[in-house]
């Protein structure tokens, strides 16, 4: 989309986004007429007519089973609820964090959850992302701890890190942030595919039942905790939790900022009893420079003048700080319309 369409072009573009969701629940007809019909509505879509109606936004989360998903349709469940702001607010589950940022950059999702490391990245042009920063990222927050997540089930013979070397592991779809992190591993090991006996690439949400039915020995996830996709694989097949530790990870946290030392709490799933080291990063919720600063605004005063509402929604959210998830672990520069409230409330200068 080009620039110089503004918040304008994006609020046009994002209506008939849910728009087409209205309608290809209603009426069944080709994709070809479809595309017809977005066409002549955005011709005839006037400038008068986009400020009238309401404003409608898209939110990209994760797989149903992971926190992201609920991250988005909290926020929502709050947006949604205000009187004034005539707002609608929508998060279907997306592939993860790399998705949601170019989501975000071709203007299919106004805003996304995303890894702090996927964000800095993408913001800087570094990794994944490599000679394509995407300067108009903007942060919003951040909200819970991702620690990386290595579940092995209890038959495969794997203990620690190395011992995925020759093993069926899930390495997690493209345009998720636990494939760009395992990517990250990869490198420090010096890793390719071929270390292990298949690299599948199955989405997060289908994992758990890879894991069961024995099609692959291990699955990584970059997730909060307590969430259903772990629950969901420790319920259902006998399988642990596997630390990461060693001089790879140790170098990984020395030379990115946005890697952590990190611990999954011991007793949160059946048979994983102690807790587990690894290492992790943020989740955080980013948009675009040029979302509309109103829009941005409210979006945060929803979720912020209800926080307490917000932080029962998951577990995940229970340790949230509303100050430290403005103030830390955000690479990109927050967006204004985040930034106003936030100085509103003198968490900011
Ligand atoms: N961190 C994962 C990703 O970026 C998503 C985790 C979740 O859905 O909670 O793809």
């Amino acid at each position: 989309m080009p620039s110089a369409a503004g918040s304008r072009g994006r609020h046009v573009r994002t209506c008939l986004h849910y728009i087409r969701g209205v309608f290809m629940k209603r009426h069944a007809f080709s994709a070809a007429a479809f595309s017809g019909t977005i066409l002549s509505a955005a011709m005839f879509a006037s400038p008068a007519m986009a400020q009238d109606q309401e404003q409608f936004i898209t939110i990209g989360t994760g797989g149903q089973t992971g926190v992201y998903y609920v991250v988005g349709q909290s926020i929502c469940r709050l947006v949604n609820r205000l009187e004034d702001a005539n707002i609608k607010c929508n998060a279907p589950s997306t592939g993860g964090s790399v998705a949601n940022i170019n989501g975000i950059k071709s203007g299919q999702l106004d805003m996304g959850v995303a890894q702090s490391d996927v964000q800095y990245q993408a913001y800087n042009g570094t990794g994944n992302f490599e000679g394509d920063a995407f300067e108009e990222l903007r942060a919003v927050f951040r909200v819970h701890g991702e620690p990386l997540t290595l579940l092995a089930r209890a038959d495969s013979g794997i203990e620690e890190l190395d011992d995925l070397e020759g093993k069926r592991v899930n390495i997690g779809n493209p345009g998720s942030g636990q494939r760009n992190t395992m990517e990250v591993v990869m490198d420090a090991k010096g890793w390719t595919e071929d270390t292990f006996a298949l690299a599948s690439q199955l989405d997060a949400a289908e994992q758990a039942a890879a894991l069961a039915d024995n099609n692959v020995d291990a699955m990584v996830y970059v997730v909060g905790h307590p969430n259903g996709s772990i629950q969901e694989a420790t319920t259902t097949v006998d399988a642990r939790l596997i630390p990461l530790n060693g001089p790879a990870i140790d170098e990984i946290v020395e030379e990115y900022p946005y890697y952590s030392k990190s611990v999954i709490a011991g007793g949160l799933y059946k048979g994983n009893p102690d807790p587990v080291e690894t290492f992790g990063v943020a989740a955080t919720f980013v948009t675009t420079a040029e979302a509309d600063d109103e829009v941005v605004y409210q979006t945060v005063k929803a979720i912020f003048d209800n926080f307490d509402r917000f932080k029962r929604l998951h577990p995940a959210f229970e340790g949230l700080d509303a100050e430290e998830m403005v103030t830390s672990g955000l690479s990109a520069p927050l967006h204004e319309g985040a930034a106003r409230y936030y100085r509103e409330q003198g968490w900011i200068e």
